[in-house]
Order: structure tokens, then sequence, then C-alpha cells
């Protein structure tokens, strides 16, 4: 069995929630029919009997920069292939590749291989690119090679839109720095969202920001401020929000929490999602370079990291930093569930439905509804894995 006619659903996610025994019906890779599970359901090839099991829509990562030791930076196919396939069999159907800060000649030949190998259609949706650098604060690197950070430079984001071929869909900046709103406004005017984040922007500066058409926060919490006591003009202690006041307090900004259970307090997830409730909180792996890893210590992809066996990965710079998950985005909706207490529903939601809307990708990813691309996963009552559906073909069993 590999292309999918019928999909039984015992329980199946729809935004309003959970449907009991649906028979899903698909055709050239899509959803084309949801009918009740007939008293006698089909049983031939190209019949996937779910009846006992729980079907969510394929997972949407709006950051993934690696896997297995493997990371986009490395202008090597078959790295990409390796990256994509770790994702995909474990339920990431779509994402967005990374590319993190490095020097102008290898950031620019690496988006050039990886925006063709976006467009290649291969066997995940890569619906394009995700720019993390280099135009972030220094005081705010984390994991970036402090020394390949640049200012704002219109000539040089010039050359990186040309090597990308208008594959990039998200850029990640300092709003701060000297020029970034220039960015911003000639970012947003081609549809592209720009992102805050490894940033020191104070709620003015994020308002001045917003103002000029940013509207995303990138892995917020991290690499960034939360509310803090700063001095005033008037010489006594404020309060100043930072970045995490500013998503909090903003309703048109949107942003990211990386749901490892380190990156950001598993506490305050689901007061945020309730807070950011319908499209205003996603939840990202931020799958780094060693995502999959056996502890260790790893360096490529612009990154030295040593894996704990606890499930993080802290940078070699210094040990102090944390350098992205080791996770997939289906743990990051276990971890949802089983440690920030969101019901499956919502943590499936804030990782399908609210990532595709800001990508643009609404009507097609992030449900299972007639019309729908055919991507979806199977999960048994545990949240254990059993099935992996791409455009109507399955892509992976347990
Ligand atoms: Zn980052």
């Amino acid at each position: 069995m590999n292309v999918l006619r019928h999909l039984l659903a015992g329980q199946l996610w729809s935004p309003a929630g959970f449907e009991e025994s649906v028979q899903l019906t698909f055709a050239a890779g899509r959803v084309c029919a949801w009918d009740a599970i007939p008293p006698h359901p089909p049983g031939a090839d190209g019949v996937l009997d779910a009846r006992d099991a729980i079907v969510i829509p394929g997972l949407v990562d709006v950051q993934v920069n690696g896997a297995l030791g493997w990371s986009f930076q490395a202008q090597h196919r078959a790295h990409f292939d390796a990256i994509v396939a770790h994702h995909l069999t474990a339920g990431t159907t779509t994402f967005l590749p990374t590319l993190i800060t490095a020097h102008e000649t290898t950031l620019t030949a690496s988006l050039a291989l990886l925006a063709d190998y976006c467009a290649a259609s291969p066997a995940a949706t890569l619906p394009g690119i995700h720019l993390e650098g280099p135009f972030l604060s220094p005081e705010k690197s984390g994991a970036h090679d402090p020394a390949a950070l640049r200012l704002p430079d219109e000539a040089l984001l010039a050359r990186f839109l040309a090597a990308a071929n208008g594959q990039i869909r998200i850029v990640t900046l300092a709003p701060e720095l000297p020029g970034a709103l220039e960015l911003i406004r000639n970012l947003t005017s081609q549809g592209i969202v720009v992102s805050a984040g490894h940033t020191a922007a104070t709620y003015a500066q994020m308002q001045a920001a917003v103002d000029a058409g940013l509207s995303f926060v990138t892995h917020a919490g991290n690499a960034s401020d939360w509310p803090h006591r700063a001095p005033r003009p008037e010489g006594f202690w404020g309060s100043e929000p930072g970045l995490v006041g500013a998503l909090l307090a903003d309703e048109r900004l949107s942003g990211s929490v990386i749901l490892d259970g380190f990156h950001f307090h598993p506490a305050l997830v689901a007061p945020l999602a309730k807070l950011k409730a319908p499209h205003g909180l996603v939840i990202t792996s931020d799958a780094s370079t060693v995502a999959g890893c056996p502890p260790g210590e790893y360096s490529g992809g612009g990154l030295i990291a040593t894996v704990h066996a606890a499930g993080y990965a802290t940078s070699g710079r210094d040990g102090r930093w944390l350098a992205g998950s080791t996770i997939t985005l289906l743990e990051a909706v276990r971890r949802g569930v089983t440690l920030a207490g969101l019901s499956l529903h919502t943590a499936v939601e804030l990782a399908s439905a609210v990532p595709a809307h800001h990508l643009g990708l609404a009507e097609r990813k992030g449900h299972l509804g007639v019309g729908a691309d055919a991507d979806c996963l199977v999960l048994n009552e545990d949240l254990s894995l059993r099935c992996v559906i791409a455009r109507g073909r399955v892509v992976s069993e347990q």
C-alpha cells in the first residue's frame, strides 16, 4: 500500500474539534470527500484503517536547521535529503529549511542551492527558506557566529534575495539595528514575513518595527529580552517589556516558541496560547544540526554543539547557550500536551493550522477539509506515531 484512496479515522482533527468515525477520500494527493464511515467499510488496497487511532493534519514547521549531524548550510543535496527524510518520517510534512548567519559568499551559495532544492518538490513540502541572520544583534548572537553578523544593508539583502530566486519566506532580523526599518519595509512589500529575533529591541523599537511591517517574533524568549528593569532618561529604573513583553502586548504581533521544555518554560505556553489565539502563537522545533543525534560533541553548519543526554544541545562556544533543539515538531506537540498542559487539539493547531496561516498556505495545509492536501499523521492513543501520509502517499509506517 502506498497511494491511499481512503483513510478511516477513529478521531479526526478539525478546526472545531475532534470528529469521530470519519472516512476521508483522497484523489490526486488531496482530500476530496468527508463521509461517515459506512457499516461495511472498503477493505481493499488503498485503504488505511485507523478506526482505533487519531488522525491529525501534517505538521508545519517554520524553522528547521538540520538533523543527524547535517545542516542546510552544508551545500550537499544528499544531506538535504537526509534532513528532509528525518523530519518527514517524524510527521513534519511541510517546513521551512532555515539558514543561519554565515559570511556572505557562503550564505549566498547556500541560498542558491537550497532555493533550487526547495523548487524541485522533494518528498516534503518546502514552501521556501527561513533566513535567520546575518542582520542580528551582537548582544544576542546565541549560537550564531558573532564574526559573521552584519548591520542591515540594502545591497547585501538584494544579493541574498537574488541568490534565493524568490524562495525566501521569512527573514529574522534585529529591528533595533540602524537601517533595519528600511529592510522591513522592503521585505514586507515583497510579501516576505519579517520576524524579530536575536534582538535586544525595546518595546518602543518593536512598535516602530511593527509600524514598518514586522509581524512575527522568532523563538520568543530565546536570544531576546523578557520584561525587566531598565534605566530611564529620568534617572530611575523603569519597567521595560522587551521582545517578550511586546509579543504579549501587541495584537499585531505573532510569534513562535521552541517547545522542547528547555528553551521556553512550559508553564508559560498555555497562557500565551490563550492570549494570542487564534493565530498569534506557533510552536516550532527549531531543530538544529544535531537533532536526532546521540549525546556528544559536534561541529558543522556554522555550529559547534554538545548534545546532552537529557535531550538538549548547548553551543560549544562557551556552553551557556542552547543551540537550537534536538527534537522534531511532533515531539514538541507531545511536550505541549505532557509538559505545558495544552489540549491535544490546541497543540496540533499551533503546529499545523497556525503556521500554515502565517506561510500563506491555509487553504491547503494545516487542516484536512475537502480541498486540502492529503498530508496527515496517524497517532496511537499514547501519541506515538503509527503512520505519515504526504499528498496521499504513505511515506512511513511504524
Ligand atoms: Zn535562533
